[in-house]
């Protein structure tokens, strides 16, 4: 194991060697983090759904009813009814004709990108997508480019060189960009995909459950129904519990259920979590409160914070970054604020590209204004001292 070992001492050595921090109860609002209570800035559930009674309460009647675990891959015998009702809950939220649910978003790419593509066929992908997206391109025997960041021209670029080499090319693209929080300009990538004979396959997992009406997500806020091919959304962020799925075309899932690995060789969710979530879908059917309240909240908080003249970047959602720059000056930042009872992360290179150290706030429905209020004014007095805010 010394390779290892040396690995590691080469993390400590470099300062990015890390604990992870310990939280004793549900993912709230404020949390108690390695024994002390702080306001947490830093999840990605958005609605507040991952500690709901009507989510618990959903899970302990599905526990009752199924047991805890589905005992095979779908494909075998582990496709309950309650997977085929999830499918079906979320093909019908979204407005899309059918949907397949994966054990996790991670593993929606891992399996539905290789499945697709094949030796004749080429990628073109955003340069800042998810890591998932990446490595599930990887699993592909496709060609795989990608384009500059929402760079329609760079896009077309390489439409217009290469797509006569392949026999289908697909566009791959974050509906939401989880670093900085900006929208892909879908509306242009759909119309660059018809024009040049692509499929689209836009991976929204920070935007399902956000955008859109009651957070039927990014494809909704652009009013695209039918023109995206695969539409992908984890369940575990805004939803609140795991999992993750691809809406498309009932064809694609027939094909799924018979090449898409993650289902044919891991085993099927929990019964619990599909009832949750099919709980949560209601509960987002029934009313736009939740997404109304994570908006009002990420609204009055990004503009307190611009009052205070923080650099929010140009996040277009409840993420907000705050720029600062340096590295070890972010992973300061982010310590001082840990020690004054605000938890928010650093995110730093290689997550950023160099210098682009910066803050990830994560506003929730959850926070209440006093929670807000009192954020911002620990941000305040950190960033003062520690000269962060331009002046
Ligand atoms: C978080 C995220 C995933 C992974 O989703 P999980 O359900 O947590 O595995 C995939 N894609 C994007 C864009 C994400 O932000």
């Amino acid at each position: 194991m010394s390779f290892l070992f040396d690995q590691v001492k080469d993390l400590k050595v470099k300062g990015l060697y890390r604990k992870l921090p310990i939280n004793e109860g549900p993912c709230e609002a404020v949390i108690k983090l390695d024994g002390k209570e702080v306001i947490n800035l830093s999840s990605n559930n958005y609605l507040g759904f991952a500690n709901h009674p009507r989510l618990k309460n959903a899970a302990i009647d599905a526990i009752d009813k199924y047991g805890v675990g589905a005992g095979a891959v779908r494909t075998i015998v582990g496709n309950m009814r309650i997977h085929e009702q999830l499918d079906r809950k979320i093909a019908s939220f979204k407005k899309e004709d059918a949907c397949v649910v994966f054990q996790s978003g991670f593993n929606v790419n891992a399996g539905v990108i290789q499945a697709i593509t094949n030796e004749h066929d080429l990628i073109i992908s955003d340069e800042l997508n998810h890591a998932s997206i990446i490595d599930g391109s990887r699993l592909s025997k496709a060609t795989k480019t990608v384009f500059k960041h929402s760079d329609m021209a760079d896009l077309e670029r390489i439409l217009k060189e290469r797509r006569d080499q392949f026999v289908n090319v697909l566009i791959i693209t974050d509906g939401v960009f989880s670093m900085d929080g900006d929208l892909a300009k879908l509306p242009e990538i759909v119309k660059l995909a018809k024009k040049y004979k692509a499929l689209t396959y836009v991976d929204d997992a920070h935007g399902s459950g956000v955008l859109g009406s009651s957070g039927r997500g990014t494809v909704d806020h652009f009013n695209l129904h039918g023109q995206v091919d695969f539409i992908v959304g984890t369940l575990s962020k805004a939803i609140g519990v795991v999992g993750g799925y691809v809406c498309g075309s009932q064809t694609m899932r027939e094909w799924l259920l018979h090449r898409g690995r993650p289902l044919l060789f891991s085993t099927a969710m929990m019964p619990a979590a599909c009832a949750a979530i099919i709980e949560a879908f209601n509960m987002l059917e029934e009313s736009t409160e939740y997404t109304d309240k994570l908006w009002d909240n990420a609204n009055y908080f990004k503009a307190e914070l611009k009052k205070k003249g923080f650099d929010i970047g140009h996040s277009e959602t409840p993420i907000t970054p705050i720029m600062v720059g340096d590295e070890a000056k972010t992973m300061e930042f982010s310590k001082l604020l840990l020690a004054n009872g605000v938890f928010v992360s650093g995110i730093v290179f290689p997550t950023v590209p160099k210098g682009k150290g910066r803050l990830r706030c994560m506003v929730s429905a959850l926070h209440t204004k006093e929670q807000l209020d009192e954020a911002v004014s620990i941000l305040y007095r950190a960033a003062k001292k520690m000269d962060i805010l331009p002046s």
